[in-house]
């Protein structure tokens, strides 16, 4: 068992980050955290944060920069909207190892980095009954 802790954020595809801003400012009223790109994953993301202080959610948004990257490809076949469920873990690597060894199906056997200098891993949809699933261990973690 990987003990999940919070929801770290949830994932949401979309064609243009820009695009997004009157919905997610305007509508939602979500704070923009600021953007950066994810050259590994050939995305750019955006985070938004809703909450008050210790109750805060986080929404990623991911726009594709290559035609070719995993989000371009998502969004040619399924459009735009949610993506996946980010799950705070600690440890992520002896976490995979636990997986790994229960024989759950992984998209990432090791760690990628993320946003945020953050470590993240992606279980394989099959594993987790059609959610993509994500690890993420924050960079700056305290257990
Ligand atoms: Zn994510």
């Amino acid at each position: 068992m990987i003990q999940a802790q919070n929801i770290n954020h949830i994932g949401i595809a979309v064609r243009s980050l820009e695009d997004q801003r009157t919905f997610y400012e305007g509508v939602l009223g979500a704070r923009f955290e600021g953007a950066e790109e994810v050259s590994d994953q050939g995305v750019r993301v955006a985070f938004y944060v809703l909450g008050t202080s210790g109750h805060e959610v986080r929404l990623e948004l991911l726009e594709p920069t290559k035609a070719d990257s995993p989000i371009a490809k998502y969004i040619e076949k399924n459009g735009e909207g949610m993506h996946h469920v980010a799950y705070t873990v600690t440890d992520i690597e002896s976490r995979l190892r636990e997986l790994r060894d229960a024989g759950i199906r992984l998209i990432d056997e090791t760690p990628r980095k993320g946003a945020h200098g953050a470590k993240i891993a992606f279980l394989h949809p099959k594993a987790s009954n059609g959610v993509l699933t994500e690890l993420c261990e924050p960079a700056h973690a305290h257990a």
